[in-house]
């Protein structure tokens, strides 16, 4: 098959096409024939070494697949070659006490989809048949490819662990991103008010088609005064950041008394100071978030289904185009997710 790989780590020039074997499938795993594999900032960090997680080398990127069933191997059953799939992210353990009880998200060893298998910048990908899910006919491969990350994540963070309800007004982070734009979707669905901020006007008017009934362009304007006048001085009850450095005070700044908020990613600045006094004094809380569970993505599948929401696909590339999908999502110009057909 053939399949990007790096053999170091570094800039986009370390990215190769390669011809390598087929996988095979192990007692309990799959062969996919990939259809579509969409980037993910992570990928970036992997190539870059910066990623904080154990990276083997060589390495084929991509976290999010989607594609057909070509080869079962021994012991699966209830799948059969042809079969539209895409695998959750994770491969989680099944048996720790996370797992056990719904929350394989905290899995205490668990594998991702090209960390402890190949990735989905290849024609073919072996992983577990456990973590498999159906796609519905209704969503294009591509369409499919650039769903799980960015509205499983989004449930996740909203609904999860940020606790949103119907009514209340939720501060969304760079909805120009993949986890923006969905959560601005799975928001406005929800029946919250939804702010959102982006670094362009461009961003914005795109974020408000989705739903979104208020845009702070943060290059301009202080995000925190614009959703105390918003709000007429009450705040957001949820902020929604995945952006780190100086968007996640803001955001901090940005809540009512009692407020949350709710990160799952720092590209702008990993290390952020804020002010003790005032976060203890307003009673606000700051809540983790990462990845989301099989059970969360198959709601999103089926809100997609029926149309309730989209997942946006900015352009599709070959295999032999993966440095130029890299740089274009490096120059963080697009709309919606970069995707990978081989
Ligand atoms: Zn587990």
């Amino acid at each position: 098959m053939r399949a990007v790989v790096f053999h170091e780590f570094g800039g986009l020039d370390v990215l190769r096409v390669e011809e390598l074997e087929d996988p095979q499938p192990g007692p309990g795993e799959v062969v996919i024939d990939i259809a579509a594999s969409a980037l993910n900032h992570l990928d970036v960090d992997v190539r870059e070494g910066i990623s904080r997680f154990p990276i083997g080398l060589p390495h084929v990127l991509g976290i999010e697949v989607v594609g057909r069933i070509s080869a079962l191997g021994d012991g699966v059953g209830g799948w059969a070659v042809g079969d539209r799939v895409m695998p959750y992210l994770m491969d989680t353990c099944g048996r720790c006490r996370y797992c056990r009880t719904g929350r394989e998200s905290l899995c205490l060893e668990p594998g991702f989809i090209s960390f402890s298998t190949s990735g989905g910048y290849a024609e073919k990908l072996a992983c577990s048949a456990r973590h498999l899910m159906r796609v519905p006919d209704e969503l294009t491969d591509e369409a499919a490819a650039a769903l799980q990350i960015a509205f499983g994540t989004a449930w996740h963070m909203l609904f999860t662990r940020g606790g949103l309800r119907a009514g209340e007004t939720v501060l969304v982070n760079s909805v120009g991103s993949g986890i923006g734009s969905a959560a601005v979707q799975l928001a406005h669905q929800a029946g919250a008010t939804v702010i959102g901020t982006a670094s362009s006007d461009e961003k914005l008017a795109r974020a408000a088609e989705l739903g979104m009934d208020h845009g702070v362009n943060h290059a301009a304007q202080d995000v925190a005064d614009e959703v105390l006048r918003i709000t007429e001085g009450r705040g957001a009850d949820l902020a929604y950041e995945h952006v780190g450095g100086k968007l996640f005070q803001q955001a901090l700044d940005s809540l009512c008394k009692d407020g949350r908020l709710v990160t799952c990613g720092a590209h702008a600045g990993e290390v952020v100071e804020f002010d003790i006094i005032p976060f203890f004094r307003t009673q606000k809380s700051v809540i983790g978030s990462f990845v989301y569970t099989r059970e969360e993505v198959e709601r999103c599948l089926e809100l997609a289904r029926r149309g309730k929401i989209t997942p946006l696909v900015h352009r599709v590339f070959a295999l032999d185009e993966a440095r130029e999908a890299m740089a274009t999502m490096e120059r963080r110009e697009h709309f919606g997710k970069l995707v990978l057909m081989p």
